[in-house]
């Protein structure tokens, strides 16, 4: 289905995004993947992941908080498969803390990877796409792009910003062929959210299956984590021409979260 195409996917050496570019690799796309890691498992993932789909895939180790960095792992893309046609700004970091107590250089991180990195990514990556008069950008949000939780501020703050940043791109490129969504996942078991169940379970004193059922899952209605492969079909499913209308989306994947 998007054999000859090329993506670049942020934040894909682990979790979500790695399951974007195993579905993208699947569905013929030459991917290049990004992320922070070691060295020797980010090249096993690499080549794992080319032999299993059989599609070009290469890294970059671009740190999202560095707008040089971001702007060159573009460039990477498109010097090693000659275009770019889809963009995943899928890295994200998460600290929770009450306002008061929140550390200043968290904000600027979450700030940064979550929002500012989408920004430089797109930037780079639209001429291109236009040139050609096809892309696809998608923006990994979250619920809490759409709703708020406490103690979450940058990160609310930054993904509800993210899914402004998608109605304009949206908007500026709807002549062009290209198609820019956010995806809001609701929880979802990755290492961004086992970290969170480990602190709470120890702030709390209570075992992480009690964290899991009365905290995390109390607030979405099915009670059950979101699958990787859920959100990385939709992720393809954007990608194809039964999407090419459907563009400035903040798409909820959560459950039943936000119907409440
Ligand atoms: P994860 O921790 O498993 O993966 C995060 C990825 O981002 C990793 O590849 C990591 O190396 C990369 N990354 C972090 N900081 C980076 C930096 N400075 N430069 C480059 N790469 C960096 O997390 P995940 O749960 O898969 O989250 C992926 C996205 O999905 C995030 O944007 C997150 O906010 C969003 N999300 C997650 C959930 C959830 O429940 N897990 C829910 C909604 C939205």
């Amino acid at each position: 289905m998007l054999k000859g195409k090329a993506a670049v996917v942020t934040g894909s050496t682990s979790g979500i995004g790695l399951g974007i570019a195993r579905a993208l690799g699947r569905a013929g796309c030459d991917v290049m993947m990004n992320g922070l890691g070691e060295a020797r498992e980010i090249e096993e993932l690499r080549a794992g992941l080319a032999e299993e789909t059989g599609v070009r895939v290469e890294f970059s180790g671009a740190d999202m908080t560095d707008p040089e960095a971001i702007t060159g792992m573009i460039e990477a893309a498109i010097d090693a498969f000659g275009r770019i046609d889809i963009l995943v700004n899928n890295a994200g970091i998460q600290h929770v803390a009450p306002l008061d107590k929140f550390p200043g250089d968290k904000w600027d991180a979450i700030l940064a990877v979550n929002l500012s990195s989408a920004f430089h990514a797109s930037k780079a990556a639209l001429p291109l796409m236009r040139a050609g008069r096809w892309g696809r950008i998608i923006n990994i949000a979250s619920t809490h792009g759409l709703v708020a939780s406490p103690y979450k501020s940058a990160y609310v703050a930054a993904k509800h910003g993210l899914v402004g940043l998608t109605k304009v791109i949206a908007l500026e490129t709807a002549e062009d062929g290209i198609t820019c969504n956010a995806i809001c996942p609701g929880y979802v078991l990755t290492p961004l959210v086992e970290k969170q169940i480990d602190e709470q379970a120890a702030s709390h004193g209570i075992p992480r299956q009690t964290v899991i059922r009365d905290i995390m899952l109390a607030v979405q209605p099915n009670k059950a984590f979101i699958g990787i492969g859920h959100i990385a079909d939709l992720a393809v499913f954007l990608c194809g021409d039964a999407a090419s209308g459907l563009t400035g989306a903040a798409l909820p994947i959560d459950g039943g979260w936000t119907a409440r």
